[in-house]
């Protein structure tokens, strides 16, 4: 049996963020990793923001609970469950992923934990181990088990390195021309193409 690893935010929904800011109107926390280069610097911005704005994280999930996955994630997702264990690894928090892991059925997902106080207040954040997503791929090696993996972006790229297979989806520009030694898939169509080649089985498509 293989397992499938697979990001989440610009893999199965948007991105989670950027996706809360569109909806709120409160346009700073459209800030990425990409206009902060620390992690660290970049959620303590937002938790700030969030306190501003006073807004608790019941809030904060009905706000995400007006999301969608992305267009054929669902049937994608059902699609790699019948052929393989798919495992999620994501570097966002249990309580923004919930509402949107419940339109894709519950798959398995490992990502990180908020602290909120008694009145639903976010005071901070934990990371459940720092470059989660590989340790999760040397894990599994370790029970024998084959990795495929497939996500689209640099914090990625561990994962994607350490797996049997890597797949780069979806992945803007500059990350395929940074690591061109990865197969890439722009549709649905094209990952699970991908996945079947990286499959030492024989896979019906
Ligand atoms: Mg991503």
């Amino acid at each position: 049996m293989e397992i499938a690893c697979l990001d989440l935010e610009g893999v199965l929904i948007p991105e989670i963020w950027i996706a809360f800011a569109s909806k709120t109107g409160i346009k700073e926390f459209s800030k990425t990793t990409r206009d902060v280069k620390d992690y660290d610097v970049l959620m303590r911005y937002r938790l700030n923001l969030l306190s501003e704005h006073n807004l608790t994280l019941s809030q904060i999930k009905e706000v995400i609970e007006t999301l969608e996955p992305l267009e054929g994630a669902g049937d994608f997702v059902d699609w790699l469950r019948e052929r393989f264990q798919l495992v999620i690894l994501s570097d966002t928090f249990y309580e923004f992923a919930q509402p949107l892991m419940k339109k894709l059925g519950f798959p398995t997902l490992l990502c990180h934990t908020l602290i909120a106080d008694k009145f639903g207040i976010i005071a901070d954040y934990k990371l459940r181990q720092a470059d989660h997503k590989r340790h999760a791929v040397l894990a599994f090696k370790s029970l024998y088990f084959r990795t495929i993996a497939a996500g689209d972006s640099y914090n990625d790229i561990s994962m994607l390195n350490e797996a049997d297979a890597g797949i780069l989806f979806s992945a803007p520009d500059n990350v395929k021309t940074d690591f061109p030694q990865f197969p890439t898939a722009k549709t649905y169509a094209e990952l699970k193409t991908e996945f079947l080649r990286a499959s030492n089985r024989e896979l019906r498509s």
